[in-house]
């Protein structure tokens, strides 16, 4: 019996006659535990870093300030994101990074996969790295977790060099707009179209530190997709 990744109640599925027609995904979460997460509709949010919005404006705040930074204003094509980072998917996130539970990668594959397809084309799926310590400590990156689950191939190719003293979460919000750029690559990228993938976007720094790179290296545009925001 398939049980549920969160809550581990067992999933109970209806057999309708469209399950004749077209095959059914199989859920990795039961139904009550899919509907604690919130997904974010398409009609109300920041067309640039998919924030809900209460009414629908071109950009949220953070974004018109992040459109006059001097170096970062450009390099983010879009960030789309597929939850609201509730209690729930806190919950989630955390047995899935810190408990390191790599199966509830699969939770997020279906929507995953679909976002990408409204997103294409693109040449490359990037993950964002976390720092060499943290992956011995959690031995897995979460981000490559969550491609490798929706089997969507992707490529390697930012490296990232910091101080793993101070994390990024422990910081204040003007802080991490300061914090220097970790990301580094050796490749070049031939403005190719390129998706980074992260599970969350909180103040919008580390995609545009990675984005930057990229960029720097050739990269024509390049977006991101994010679990929570
Ligand atoms: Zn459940
Ligand atoms: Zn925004």
């Amino acid at each position: 019996m398939n049980r549920c990744l969160s809550c581990h109640e067992p999933i109970l599925i209806e057999i309708s006659w469209s399950d004749l027609f077209t095959p059914r995904r199989q859920s990795s979460l039961c139904s009550e535990c899919q509907d604690s997460l919130q997904i974010i509709r398409h009609d109300s949010i920041c067309t640039i870093c998919s924030r809900p919005l209460k009414e629908q404006t071109f950009a949220c705040n953070d974004c018109l300030v992040w459109s006059e930074d001097p170096v970062y204003h450009d390099v983010l094509h879009q960030n789309r994101s597929l939850y609201v980072y509730n209690e729930s998917l806190k919950e989630l996130i955390k047995r899935f990074k810190y408990d390191r539970d790599y199966a509830i990668a699969s939770c997020f594959s279906d929507r995953l996969t679909d976002a990408l397809k409204i997103m294409q084309p693109y040449d490359l799926l990037v993950p964002i790295p976390i720092h060499e310590a943290k992956k011995m400590e959690r031995t897995f990156n979460q981000t490559e977790a969550l491609l490798e689950k929706a089997n969507l191939p992707y490529q390697t190719f930012l490296s990232r060099m910091d101080n793993p003293g101070v994390s990024q979460a422990k910081k204040g919000k003007q802080e991490r707009h300061s914090t220097l750029n970790p990301f580094f690559t050796l490749e070049t990228f031939q403005h190719k179209t390129i998706i980074l993938i992260d599970d969350l976007y909180t103040t919008g720094t580390t995609i545009r530190h990675a984005a930057y790179t990229l960029k720097q290296a050739g990269a024509g545009k390049v977006s991101s997709i994010t679990i929570g925001r």
